[in-house]
Formats: C-alpha cells, structure tokens, sequence
C-alpha cells in the first residue's frame, strides 16, 4: 500500500510554536504512524507540489494537509489529482483542508464552517462503531486543546459518519465524514490545527491508520471512466461488453 502525506509546509516554516511542536514538518508526524505502509511525503515547495503525474500514478491512499496557501496549489494539479480519485486513488482531507481545492472541488459545495481558536476541549465520538475507521479508537477520543469547528459545515450529507465532535463551548460538528467520488474514497477528519501536538497522538495515528486501509481501493481498474463513447444502435453486439 502506497500512501503520500502531502503538506503545504508553511506555518512550520514562519511561526516557531508551530515548529516547536512539527520541528519536521506536520507531513513528517503523520508519516510517523504509517511505518507499516509504504509511506511517502511531499509539500507545496516541491516541484508540481510533488504530485507529478507518475507520482500519482504510484500512490494509492494521499493524505492532504493545508490551510494558508490553497489558492497556490496548481489547478493543473488539482484537475490531476481529482482524476486519479475518480479513478480509485483514496484521499484522506485532514483540518483546515476542508477549503483546499480539491475538497471543495469533490464536494460541490462551499464546505464552510464555524470556528473558533479559544483552547475548547473536543471530545469526538464515534457514532459508527462497526466502521473499520473507529476500529481501536478510544470512546470518545478526548482533545484537552482544540480549535473549534462547528456546524453548519456545508458539505453534501456524508455517505458514512463515522465521528461527531462536541467542545467545551458547546457546539457540534461531524469531524469523521465518508464520501465516494468515481471509484475513490474520501475521508475527512477535522483534528488537526497547527498549533496543538494533535498528529503526535497515538489514538488520532490510529485513526489515520484505519483511513489509510479504508480509503485504499481493494479493486483497483483499469475501466475507461474519462470518456462517454457514442454508442450507436446494437454497438453492444458488435463490441466484447466489460467497459461501461
Ligand atoms: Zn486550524
């Protein structure tokens, strides 16, 4: 199984509380629980984002961390990486990424949020305790720190939830979401800010652990999905049929 931590690599770079906590790089803290795949990262610096095409090609689970520069992120990219989810490739979108491009580009909607940065304590539950996703995660998992992101988040209603979230202040919001897009799967999970140790967790790297083997398509294709063929009358006796 071939993952790719990919990270826009900026706050660690400006702000030393940042760095204090992610001296490597937030990429290099979520790597750090997936030793037991083949673990790859890469960040906005990297030429093409270091998602070149046959990087891509060779990835199957990426896991997408950004929040100051999602409007630096390549289109070109972009379009790139949204194909390779149709196609199959599992996507894990993490925190602040709920505005990246390519969340909101598979989603369709705006995916805004409330929030706030006033050290809420977050408990996030699972209210889905078959899903493999919350296979070993604590009950509830307990953020002494966080930020805060609330409802209404505007996102299509998630095929599976997995995590709802409550904060000291009050507020709810769905922190564990399922999607399918094509052939690819889409998890995304809100822990994460910058400036609390969150990624340095056993329970929240067990959770990544699970997404990584949910999101991973089992039965890759190679079945054409980019083009819609005229077909005409009786095409199907003609043709061997196997492709849609
Ligand atoms: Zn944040």
């Amino acid at each position: 199984m071939r993952v790719l931590v990919w990270n826009e690599f900026i706050h660690e770079q400006r702000n030393a509380e940042v760095r204090a906590i992610y001296p490597d790089g937030i990429h290099q803290a979520i790597a750090a629980h997936l030793g037991a795949f083949d673990v790859r990262t890469a960040t906005l610096q990297d030429e093409e984002h270091g998602l070149g095409a046959d990087v891509l090609e060779g990835t199957d689970v990426l896991i997408w961390w950004g929040h100051l520069a999602h409007d630096r992120v390549d289109d070109n990219v972009v379009s790139r990486v949204h194909q390779r989810v149709l196609q199959g490739m599992g996507l894990i979108v993490l925190h602040s990424g709920h505005l990246s491009k390519i969340f909101t580009r598979l989603m369709g909607t705006t995916c805004n949020l409330r929030w706030r940065e006033a050290e809420d304590r977050e408990l996030v539950w699972c209210v889905s305790p078959e899903h493999p996703i919350a296979a070993g995660v604590p009950q509830p998992l307990e953020l002494p720190l966080h930020e805060m992101y609330g409802e209404f988040f505007d996102i299509p209603a998630p095929d599976e939830l997995v995590f709802v979230s409550n904060f000291s202040g009050g507020e709810v919001f769905r922190s564990g979401c399922c999607f399918q897009r094509g052939k690819g799967r889409i998890f995304y999970f809100s822990p994460g800010h910058e400036t609390y140790p969150i990624y340095h967790r056993a329970d929240v790297g067990q959770v990544l652990m699970n997404a990584v083997r949910w999101a991973a398509n089992a039965h890759p294709s190679a079945v054409q999905t980019r083009t819609s063929p005229m077909s005409p009358t009786g095409w199907w006796r003609q043709e061997s049929v196997g492709a849609p």
